[in-house]
């Protein structure tokens, strides 16, 4: 792959090769490539090992209750037996995975037991891993401009909701981050018009991004704020649009009409928008979180999820058992209050960072 790398740089930054007597020796070329497409090479993957970094830093937590957890489970036994299975089911429930995967997953590895006759203990750990990957959908996008399918013309429309708290204008403050620095032109709707706090929080994101930000008062309909935020942004050749929405879920059909009329609107301006929906949790509130995405994706259509603030939980499991329960695709996980601390999920990092490479 570095071959090909260094090779497709050198492709298209030489054929202007300079014409004339000032053209430079033929052999110097590739030394005068080489270095910059190496340096390129090498940022792409203390990157990649920041980013991985991180995601360790984030799951620490998690990844400690857990193991520690399951270290107990087993300690003393050398199979897997009847008894060791239950203090497992304990150990996965105990780490938010929920009720329901927990089950899944002790008769994926009942079954297993069941067929392999005696088990080691030392062996649990690599097939939960297994199970584990097994279950989780892979959100399977291309990593350039963070996972959005930008086209030209028409603006990509994401709405963000979630309840209050959750980490919606964070994620949408992160998001814009790293677009704007990919090169696109963000526009965000302030559709959380339910305290000026909320609006004033999202323009300090905005302005750091870079991104523009539409407005109105405090206290104004958000149907009406996604409505101008699209007609602007089509005006003025967005790319990305992010609509960040209020949570109220006082009660389930509040929200539903809420969230069906910005839908309506926004359709008015873009016929097939919003293209995402992207559902918004906090992972530290564990069963919380089961309970906020069955009341959302009742209320409306989501198809993207993102789980924040695993940096400062145990209780990570959530996504295992979010994405298992929901079958809907993990976007984004939140590792943190940083720019950067917002990251692609990618199901084997993810389990990467739980139980470490695999060992074979
Ligand atoms: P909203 O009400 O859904 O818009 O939530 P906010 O974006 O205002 O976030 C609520 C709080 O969670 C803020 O203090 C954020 O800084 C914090 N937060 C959001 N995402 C993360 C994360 O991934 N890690 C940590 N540690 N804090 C986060
Ligand atoms: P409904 O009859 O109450 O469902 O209203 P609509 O679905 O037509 O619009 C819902 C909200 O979107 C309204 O409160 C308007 O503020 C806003 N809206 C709809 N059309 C327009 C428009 O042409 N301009 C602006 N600024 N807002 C609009
Ligand atoms: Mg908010």
């Amino acid at each position: 792959m570095g071959f090909f790398d260094l090779f497709k740089k050198k492709k298209t930054e030489e054929p202007a090769a300079p014409q004339g007597s000032t053209a430079a020796p033929e052999t110097e070329s590739p030394e005068v490539a080489t270095p910059e497409a190496v340096t390129e090479q090498e940022a792409e993957a203390k990157q990649h090992e920041a980013d991985r970094r991180e995601l360790e830093a984030g799951l620490e937590k998690t990844k400690t209750g857990f193991f520690s957890k399951l270290a107990r489970a087993v300690a003393g036994r050398s199979t897997v037996d009847a008894d060791v299975l239950d203090d497992l089911e304990e150990v996965l429930i105990t780490s938010d995975v929920g009720v329901d995967t927990t089950v899944k997953i002790i008769r994926r590895i009942e079954e297993r037991v069941a067929r392999d006759k005696y088990m080691n203990t030392s062996e649990l750990q690599s097939i939960l891993r297994e199970e584990i990957a097994l279950l989780m959908e892979e959100s399977n996008r291309k990593e350039e401009d963070f996972g959005i399918e930008v086209k030209p013309g028409m603006p990509y429309v994401m709405m963000v909701v979630g309840v209050n708290g959750a980490g919606k204008t964070t994620t949408i403050g992160k998001l814009a981050a790293q677009l704007t620095k990919a090169g696109r032109k963000v526009y965000i709707g302030a559709a959380d018009t339910f305290r000026a706090a909320a609006i004033d929080q999202l323009a300090v994101w905005a302005e750091r991004a870079g991104a523009t930000m539409i407005r109105q008062e405090m206290g104004s309909d958000p149907a009406s704020v996604a409505f101008d935020t699209l007609k602007s942004a089509v005006a003025n050749g967005a790319e990305v649009v992010l609509i960040d929405t209020a949570g109220r879920l006082h009660n389930k059909i509040g929200l539903m009409n809420e969230l069906t009329k910005i839908r309506n609107v926004m359709a008015k301006v873009i016929p097939d928008a919003p293209h995402e929906v992207m559902l918004v949790l906090d992972g530290s509130t564990g069963q919380n979180a089961f309970e906020q995405a069955k009341q959302f994706t009742q209320a409306t259509q989501v198809t993207s999820l993102t789980i924040t603030k695993l940096d400062g939980t145990a209780k990570g499991g959530v996504v295992i058992g979010i994405s298992d329960q929901f079958h809907i695709p993990v976007r984004y996980i939140g590792v943190g209050e940083g720019v950067d601390q917002l990251k692609m999920f990618d199901r084997k990092e993810f389990v990467k960072a739980l139980f470490g490479d695999e060992k074979n």
